[in-house]
């Protein structure tokens, strides 16, 4: 029986229900609140760089409309191949880094196969996961958030997955994958015929990239994204790069014409302004040293992050205390990430690395916060 069944039978209609394995599944939401400082959703602080957007308009004015674009986005993948010294046939570009995730799933996970995965991490390997029909299997971090050895081994001995995340660095957590654990991991994946998705969002704030380990003889996609870098989170673009043989079946699985030709134009346009978006990553990466130093100041227990974000878990007297500081927060008119709720991360909140400003107002409105709440724990004590 479905929930309107009775007005369904009155008009004589009835709703088509939606598949049984997505009934019980939520969508995935980030909370759009108004406020002065946004460091919520780790974009970037700064708007791309003066002329940026003349460029694109320039190119914009030359396009023909009426025309399909290039369904192979020839100019940006090969722009991405010189950015990185690879092929242009190793880059696969789609709309955010999002769709990159999906045509690989649709190709290489779906109905009968199974997505590892390694929590808490980003929330959408999963879910996308399963709407491709797969079923996802999960491994363990450590206390610190750190991923043992012998828990990916675990994993793929018990699970048997067609393809196995990592995220590094590892959103929410912001912790590195090292070398010494990805290497192997991805020689047994080779070994057994698994597909190992890297997801370098986050890569520039990092001291390492898998992207060194990229082989024709390697199942290894190494993901990635302008939304945060290179402050395009508008656009929605991302790409992968990996050997041909999996380029060539993203391809396949892809939308015709999925790249439209404005995405095509200012991803190309960007990538003339890689070193003016080197010096923001070094100016946020300085940052990020210096909002960890304020969060320890402030008694915050916080995780080491190489990314554009840091994890923190506020205590009060009487423990974790996440939800009441973040409403805090949003009331100071700064919005940080809850994620005080998910599984593993209780009483956790992340906050994106803004400008000096941004990080001064977080600092600052943080600091009130614990302070009031600590003043009404002791009132209430006494
Ligand atoms: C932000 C983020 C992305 C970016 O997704 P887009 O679709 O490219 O905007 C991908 N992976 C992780 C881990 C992220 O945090």
């Amino acid at each position: 029986m479905s929930r309107t069944g009775g007005a369904g039978a009155a008009t004589g209609r009835r709703r088509p229900e939606v598949r049984a394995d997505l009934a019980l599944m939520e969508g995935y939401h980030s909370a759009q609140v108004d406020v002065a400082v946004r460091l919520n959703t780790n974009e970037s602080p700064f708007p791309p760089p003066a002329g940026f957007g003349a460029e694109v308009a320039a190119l914009l004015a030359e396009t023909a409309w009426h025309r399909y674009p290039d369904r192979s986005a020839a100019a940006l993948r090969q722009g991405i191949a010189e950015l990185h010294g690879v092929s242009a046939a190793q880059v696969f570009a789609a709309n955010g880094s999002n769709e990159v995730l999906q045509t690989l799933l649709l190709a290489y996970a779906g109905a009968g196969r199974t997505v590892a995965t390694f929590e808490p991490t980003y929330a959408l390997h999963a879910h996308i996961a399963r709407l491709t029909g797969a079923t996802v299997r999960s491994g363990e971090r450590a206390e610190d958030f750190t991923l043992p050895p012998e828990e990916v081994g675990r994993v793929l001995d018990d699970e048997g997955p067609a393809v196995v995340f990592l995220c590094s660095p590892n959103n929410p957590t912001g912790t590195v994958e090292p070398m010494e654990l990805v290497a192997p991991t991805l020689g047994r994946c080779a070994a057994e015929g698994r597909l190992l998705v890297v997801d370098e969002a986050y890569a520039q704030f990092s001291p390492w990239s898998a992207l060194d380990l990229v082989d024709e003889e390697l199942p290894l996609v190494v993901v990635r994204t302008y939304s945060k870098t290179w402050s395009m989170a508008a656009a929605r673009l991302g790409y992968c790069v990996a050997p041909t043989w999996v380029v060539d079946e993203l391809h396949k699985v892809a939308l015709p014409y999925h790249l439209d030709v404005v995405k095509q134009a200012a991803g190309l346009a960007a990538l003339g302004h890689a070193d003016e978006m080197g010096r923001r990553v070094a100016a946020i990466v300085e940052e990020r040293g210096r909002v960890l130093d304020g969060l320890l100041e402030l008694g915050v227990r916080t995780w080491p992050s190489g990314a554009n974000f840091v994890l923190f878990r506020p205590e009060v007297p009487e423990g974790a205390e996440g939800h009441g500081v973040w409403q805090g927060l949003v009331e100071r008119s700064v919005l940080v990430r809850d994620c005080s709720s998910w599984p593993r991360l209780e009483g956790c909140l992340r906050v994106t690395i803004g400008t000096a400003t941004e990080n001064d107002a977080f600092l600052g409105a943080l600091a009130e916060v614990l302070e009031d709440r600590g003043a009404r724990r002791r009132e209430e004590r006494r």
